[in-house]
């Protein structure tokens, strides 16, 4: 049985490290297949230049993109512990992008912070990212400790500028390490170079994280991704997001209003199951035709409220500012409806905290807006604490993701 993976998400400025350090994790703990360093170092020769850590994040967003790793869990590194999917995208938005999208969901984050540059404005953006999608599993690494002679007043004077900024957003790092990631030192063994620092590597504060609980306890949601045809019969399949979903149990279907009983859960490779918990993927069979897609099934005396209007913290990734009013689509777990801005609270500047305009008519690049979504039919969203699946969203412009957000009030 496959071990269980615990999604990972690297963040920092541009050039702190990121991609050095993804390379040494996988180096340092034999995650590479066979003959893939030797390929690289190859590539590396053959071009005339030193073999960098980094490379081997380019090879593997490559073959990504070649389509030759569909299966993004290939991209794993191990400990004897566990396995570990990085979250990555070539590119500072897509990774933004990446990182709002559902299906990118982290369960934890190092954040990169190079000693030598010390904290810049992405640096804090990302921070306030990680802060929007409640992660609270951080290990903060200052790279680059060999340029800056290892000195240890060197990290705590940029460990204390970092601070000054997770204390005014309420952050606490789970754990802090100087390290160089080009020289593998305190990552996977003890850097001789920082005897000053006796706290954990950077693989053994990864151990310690645990893997995010689901919300099992909360009553079932179960949104429909599509309708199939199986042998005559027909099966809709979906995540169930929320709760614990039984053989027999009667659901009520959203926006809609239609209800079903589920009389078969089939999950991957079995048949006929009792049930099936929050974060499982499953076909199921009702005693009558199943609804299509964006469909929400609620137990009916759980049910939730669809609304056509909700109150959400937004961070605008477009180039072209959002504009109050302007036709846009909300995407939500499988549902899409057309919706539009209608107030935009707050407008907030990602990197300085500085709230720049109250009712404002426009959210510019990078910028975090509280806002209310009006949508033009009714949507069933959850508060981001309660369902996460739920209460995440992204914004499209046409066909373009443009923002991604979380639902901090449903049914304004
Ligand atoms: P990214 O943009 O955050 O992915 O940064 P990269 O991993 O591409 O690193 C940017 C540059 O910094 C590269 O030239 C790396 O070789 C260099 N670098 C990364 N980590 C270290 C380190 O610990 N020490 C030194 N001296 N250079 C580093």
């Amino acid at each position: 049985m496959e071990k269980e993976a615990l999604k990972l998400v690297i963040v920092g400025s541009v050039d702190h490290g990121k991609s050095t350090l993804i390379g040494r994790l996988f180096y340092d703990t034999d995650s590479l297949p066979e003959g893939k360093m030797e390929e690289i170092q190859a590539a590396s020769e053959a071009e005339g230049k030193e073999i960098e850590f980094g490379f081997i994040m380019d090879h593997l967003r490559e073959e990504r993109q070649r389509g030759m790793t569909i299966d993004t869990a290939r991209a794993f590194f191990s400990t004897d512990k566990r396995d570990y999917v990085i979250i990555d995208a070539p590119g500072h938005k897509e990774f933004l992008k990446n990182m709002l999208t559902g299906a990118s969901q982290a369960d934890a984050a190092v954040l990169i912070c190079s000693a030598c540059e010390g904290v810049e404005e992405q640096t804090r953006r990302h921070v306030y990212l990680l802060r929007l999608l409640g992660l609270n599993q951080i290990i903060v690494a200052y790279n680059k400790m060999d340029l800056v002679g290892y000195e240890q007043r060197r990290f705590e004077k940029v460990g204390a500028d970092l601070h000054k900024f997770l204390r005014r957003i309420d952050i606490m790092p789970t754990l802090e390490v100087p390290i160089s990631a080009k020289l593998g030192e305190n990552i996977a063994s003890r850097s001789p170079n920082m005897p000053w620092y006796d706290g954990p590597t950077i693989l053994e504060g990864l151990d310690r994280f645990v893997k995010s609980s689901l919300p099992t306890e909360k009553p079932v949601r179960l949104p429909i991704q599509d309708v199939y045809e199986l042998d005559g019969q027909r099966v809709a399949v979906g995540r169930v997001e929320s709760g614990i979903l039984k053989r027999g149990q009667t659901l009520c279907f959203l926006p809609s209003g239609g209800r079903k009983k589920v009389s078969e859960i089939r999950k991957f490779g079995e048949q006929d199951v009792e049930q099936a918990g929050a974060g499982e993927c499953i076909g199921v069979l009702f005693d009558s035709d199943p609804p299509g897609r964006g469909a929400v099934g609620c137990p009916p005396e759980h049910l939730a409220e669809p609304t056509e209007s909700f109150e959400a913290s937004v961070f605008w990734l477009a180039g072209k500012p959002l504009k109050r009013g302007e036709p846009l689509t909300v995407r939500c777990s499988t549902q899409e409806k057309a919706c539009s801005v209608g107030a935009i609270r707050e407008r907030v500047d990602s990197s300085t905290l500085e709230h720049t305009e109250r009712d404002a008519d426009a959210l510019e690049e990078t910028e975090v807006g509280e806002l209310t979504i009006n949508t033009q039919s009714p949507i069933v969203v959850e508060k981001f604490q309660e369902v996460p699946e739920l209460g995440r969203f992204v914004l499209l412009r046409g066909r373009d993701v443009v923002a991604g957000g979380i639902v901090t009030s449903a049914g304004a």
